[in-house]
């Protein structure tokens, strides 16, 4: 027996895998891709059964000025560039009742961070929103917005947190991740908040009873330690809040960014690592149910395969994704349920619509 069949059995079997552990799975190069992809899978089946699920929802773009400009991103805009929108009431909610003709159940609002945003601005867009629909889940704002509000605002993170809250939040987005290193940060994201505040809001949501996604981007800058740094991480404030409602792994674009136009990041994640980094986050992760698939971010037959590879969740139908389509994807913005249900069902797997927290419908 090798020593990966022993640690793909000790997993199987209970044993909590250990940083140093993932690292190795994650640099795993040759045909034991597929065994560790086979034991993730068996742990998919476990866990979730055999059940694939999707949310009906869509992204509404609010804004793509931001101050950040990270360097792994061609969405976000100085106000002053070509390109630059921010969209006032009355387009937010003519996109809030398109919305609802198409029957979603959760909006997204997935923008920049812009400058003149305070807390005023944020729970004005979650008022705008539920006033054309009251049933909406809302899942909205990364811990990044939270904490420039609070700057703006001159407010603590938890205050803001609780007005988002009383204003309508239905969950908050576990984005502005990225790699929870802040050697990485530093490099693809120098203006964003580092490791330490992420954490904190991301706890401090999870407190006042507010859930969350966790995510993770993957293929930039960062080396397989990094992505198991990361992954212990989110393992820790799961086992202290149980606040994520899922991993959510976002497979980095690289075509249009200025990190990978000045030679600074990779091109992308290869087919392996989008694999590997399913698997092994189904293992790592034993605290969590779902594990996500990225389809705008790798297409529809990679993101099959994830669903092979320890993944059980569709994510959403979208309708509209700027962010990804401005990084250079192409077919990311809508996924119709029907492919969703040949994907699943040539894997022998039923689909299941659910909401954002879970509730199958
Ligand atoms: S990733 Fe987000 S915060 Fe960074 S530049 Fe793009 S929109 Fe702004």
């Amino acid at each position: 027996m090798t020593n990966l069949s022993i640690l793909l059995s000790d997993v199987l079997g209970g044993h909590r895998l250990t940083e140093p552990e993932a690292t190795l799975l994650l640099n795993t190069r040759d045909r034991d891709v597929f065994r560790i992809a086979s034991a993730a899978d068996e742990m998919r089946e476990r866990r979730t059964g055999n059940v694939v699920t999707y949310v009906r929802n869509q992204n509404l773009h609010v804004t793509n000025i931001c101050k950040n400009l990270c360097g792994f991103c061609s969405f976000g805009r100085r106000g002053s560039d070509e390109g630059a929108f921010c969209n006032d009431k009355a387009a937010i909610q003519e996109k809030a009742r398109l919305a609802l003709t198409r029957g979603v159940t959760e909006i997204c609002l997935l923008s920049g961070v812009h400058p003149d945003f305070s807390i005023d601005t944020y729970c004005d867009l979650l008022s705008w929103v539920l006033e054309i629909g009251p049933q909406i889940h809302l899942h909205a704002f990364s811990p990044d917005e939270v904490s420039h509000a609070a700057s703006v605002s001159n407010l603590s993170s938890v205050e803001v947190l609780t007005r988002l809250n009383a204003a309508g939040l239905g969950s908050l987005q576990g984005t502005a991740a990225e790699i929870l290193v802040d050697t990485v940060r530093k490099v693809i994201c120098p203006r964003k908040l580092k490791t330490a505040e992420w954490v904190r809001i991301i706890k401090e949501a999870h407190y006042l009873g507010i859930p969350s996604t966790a995510t993770i981007m993957y293929g930039s800058y960062e080396t397989a330690k990094d992505q198991a740094e990361h992954l212990g991480i989110i393992r820790r404030i799961q086992d202290e809040t149980n606040g994520f409602t899922e991993l959510v792994p976002l497979s980095y674009l690289h075509i249009n960014t200025p990190l990978y136009k000045a030679g600074i990041s990779r091109a992308g994640a290869t087919g392996r690592e989008d694999m590997l980094m399913t698997a092994v986050s189904r293992l790592f992760l034993d605290n969590f149910h779902n594990i996500q698939v990225p389809w705008g971010k790798v297409g529809l037959k990679m993101a099959q395969v994830m669903l092979l590879a320890g993944g059980n969740d569709l994510a959403g139908t979208m309708f509209s994704d700027d962010v990804s389509a401005t990084a250079g994807a192409t077919d990311a913005d809508y996924l119709d349920p029907v492919t969703m249900q040949r994907m699943a069902s040539d894997l022998g797997r039923t689909l299941n619509e659910r909401k954002t927290l879970y509730q199958l419908v």
